[in-house]
């Protein structure tokens, strides 16, 4: 039987109305999928426990006993209904808040029950609120028993009696019917090869396991093929993109690179510069198209990196472009790069939405003819008016910060694709980096130029306010600037620019002998301009704004960054945040002000940042917070399937045996045309066709 065509409308216990219920609400349309549909949770009646074994972490606990006696509290509505319930050494409370005349009635002292229930600390004691009682008689033993699959669904599903309950009952018949064993859906040389339980009695364990140990092999199973799927997927399409784009052949280091690198620049790269550099000049020398993930913490140096890439282009006769999120941080590179090139003659220009239509016309011009080496800009370049006679190299900064789409039209702006350099000082943990960007190559920046001090990092309440008011006069007194950074999200928008302007007040009278300027993206942004003009150039000594400040920003000046509110920002964002300071000679430091009362999760977010300033170690912890799903970085872009059983945060061991099968089964059979691939091939294909997320991975 294929149950992947077994239309689920037909089994016991669904019908048209349930079955349009799972079409709609999770996407189950076959058996298949419903045998594909994991229990979320278990709870464990495999075997009885001992009270003295009871800890905090067990959700479920079943033992064998007797009620000693019962209490009843109370009257009406305020009753309450104790007993005592012994498994023969020690005792613990049950406790009814409801139904406590049903109870008494039914509950007698001195008979075998079995308990069962979610134990919980209350008066340095345990006990358990409304426990399931049974006769001992009347249960089967424990280990025909197993443990219980629990099952989501949504309030939709539950109202129309579509239960956790009823999707096991109905699920039941049909993990019976597989017992007798169907075609795996990995082949045998791999399930040997990886110790792996076969699908058959995977299926039949994860939801139906008869122990904890099994349930554990069957799930090891399942997200190991998952896993596994998803990588081939990837690997295939890389593969595939390799042989089918040709890319412009750089093949030579010449005189702009050279003289730059002997004469212009201003101090030594570090070694993880050098090996950056050293990985794309093979790419782009490979006749593949490149297509690279630069990841490098704020202040690595990536704007080094991608001037040099691009010096290559220029060298070899291209043009090459670099593309920012905002036009403060494209200002900001053109800066910079200007600066780096001085007099070596390379022709380079700004493009953001403030220039003007005069100068934009100039600027065409020389674009078509080739004049110009080098652009640098917003999102103005890509707009259709801007055309390149010949674009070679597109560097793209924050990439994040883009949509696909976006990018999807740079790469359009040749008729043969130019090389990519994206590049993000958001790191994103390996694993994630694996699935999300698993076709891109990856290099990563990981050393900071020498000379910098780490940032001392502080996390104060704000009732602290006065104290930390000394010190940033301190700080101002020792010629120091300051940033004082208030969040500001849509939702609260009013709200929020209401705080960052009384907060600009406020500096403003306890500062009164100092320039503070304030900037937000409410501002125009010639406005915006002339503010951060005036911190940049240190006319101004603090500096009050929103996040716009995040992205790029370089005061080497600037020595201290409070962030307001930082409970309001996620790890990753409040790393960015602090990545604006600490870029001068000087000792920097951060001060997250937040309220006393802190939920569990904040409390780690900031005794993170306190801890480290390793932007890789904070998007792991980021990961593990939050899961993949709500990363920065990968919110924007989303990500491209659904993963029902793997977990990225836990799973990055396995992911990467899966990756090495994955790549070592491609390296001798790309296409998957050998006999002992046939199963690979047939799957791919189905988990292709048989779903939209699948397909859009490639
Ligand atoms: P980011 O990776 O955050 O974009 P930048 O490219 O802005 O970092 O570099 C931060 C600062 O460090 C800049 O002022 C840059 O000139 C400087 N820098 C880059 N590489 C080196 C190096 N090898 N040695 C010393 N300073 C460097
Ligand atoms: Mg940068």
């Amino acid at each position: 039987m294929d149950f992947s065509y077994q239309d689920i409308k037909f089994l016991p216990g669904v019908g048209p109305k349930k079955a349009e219920l799972f079409r709609v609400e999770l996407g189950i349309k076959s058996a298949e999928d419903l045998l594909r549909y994991y229990p979320y949770k278990y709870v464990d009646r495999s075997r009885f426990y001992y009270l003295h074994e009871i800890n905090e972490d067990m959700p479920f606990i079943q033992v064998k006993g007797q009620i000693v006696r019962f209490d009843k509290v109370g009257e009406g509505n305020n009753q309450r209904l104790t007993a005592v319930f012994t498994d023969g050494k020690n005792t613990i409370d049950l406790v009814w808040f409801k139904g406590v005349k049903y109870a008494l009635e039914k509950y007698q002292t001195k008979v075998d029950y079995v308990l069962f229930g979610k134990p919980s600390p209350f008066n340095g004691k345990f006990n358990i609120v409304h426990p399931e009682i049974e006769l001992a008689s009347k249960m089967p033993p424990p280990e025909q028993m197993g443990l219980q699959p629990f099952y989501n669904t949504s309030e939709k599903m539950k109202s129309n009696f579509l239960n956790s309950k009823t999707i096991q009952k109905i699920i039941f018949p049909l993990v019976q019917a597989i017992k007798t064993g169907i075609p795996d859906t990995l082949p045998a040389f791999i399930l040997q090869k990886f110790a792996l339980m076969n699908l058959t009695d995977s299926l039949v364990n994860v939801h139906f396991p008869k122990n904890a140990d099994l349930l554990n092999k069957a799930r090891q199973r399942l997200k190991f093929e998952e896993l596994f799927y998803i990588q081939l997927s990837i690997l295939r399409q890389k593969n595939w993109r390799e042989l089918q784009s040709k890319g412009f052949v750089f093949g030579t280091i010449g005189h702009y690179f050279n003289t730059f690198f002997k004469d212009f620049l201003p101090f030594e790269m570090t070694g993880a510069q050098k090996r950056v550099i050293r990985e794309i000049r093979i790419d782009v020398a490979s006749g593949r198209q490149m297509n690279r993930l630069l990841q490098g913490d704020v202040g690595s140096g990536k704007t080094l990196v991608a001037l040099m890439s691009m010096l290559i282009a220029v060298d070899n006769g291209y043009q090459a472009c670099i593309m920012a999120p905002t036009e403060i941080l494209a200002n900001q590179h053109f800066v910079s790069i200007t600066e780096f090139l001085g007099n070596l003659g390379v022709q380079i220009a700004l493009l953001t939405g403030s220039t003007r239509p005069k100068d934009r016309i100039v600027l065409h011009e020389k674009l078509r003819n080739g004049e110009l080496n080098i652009l640098i800009g917003t999102h103005a370049l890509i707009e259709d008016t801007v055309q390149f006679a010949n674009l070679g190299l597109v560097v793209i900064d924050e990439q994040h910060r883009f949509g696909v789409e976006q990018r999807a039209r740079l790469w359009r702006k040749n008729v043969q694709p130019p090389h990519i350099l994206v590049m993000t000082a958001t790191p994103i943990p390996r694993t994630l980096a694996m699935t999300l960007y698993g076709d891109l190559s990856v290099s990563v920046i990981d050393e900071l130029p020498p000379g910098r001090k780490p940032i001392q990092t502080y996390h104060y309440y704000d009732t602290k306010r006065s104290a930390l008011n000394g010190f940033i006069a301190k700080q101002i007194q020792a010629g120091r600037q300051v940033y004082i950074v208030y969040p500001l999200i849509q939702e609260s928008e009013k709200i929020d620019l209401q705080n960052l302007e009384e907060g600009y007040e406020y500096m403003r009278q306890v500062f009164p002998n100092y320039t503070i300027c304030m900037v937000h993206g409410k501002l125009k942004p010639k406005e915006k301009d002339f503010q951060m003009q005036r911190f940049v150039s240190g006319e101004a000594q603090i500096m009050v704004a929103t996040t716009v400040i995040e992205v790029g920003v370089n005061v080497p000046n600037a020595s201290v960054m409070v962030i307001e509110s930082a409970q309001r920002f996620g790890l990753s964002q409040l790393h960015q945040l602090r990545g604006r300071v600490g870029r001068g000679a000087e000792q920097s430091f951060c001060i997250l002000l937040t309220g006393y009362k802190l939920a569990t999760d904040t409390r780690k977010r900031m005794e993170i940042m306190v801890r480290t300033n390793d932007g890789f170690e904070i998007s792991e912890a980021d990961l593990q917070i939050r899961g993949p799903g709500d990363m920065e970085g990968t919110q924007q872009s989303g990500m491209p399937f659904e993963l029902k059983i793997a977990n990225l945060a836990l799973d990055g061991r396995m992911l990467e045996i899966a990756r090495n099968a994955a790549m070592e089964i491609l390296d001798t059979d790309p296409q998957l045309i050998n006999i002992e691939n046939n199963v690979l091939a047939n799957q791919l294909r189905k988990l292709k066709t048989n779903t939209l997320n699948w397909g859009s991975i490639s």
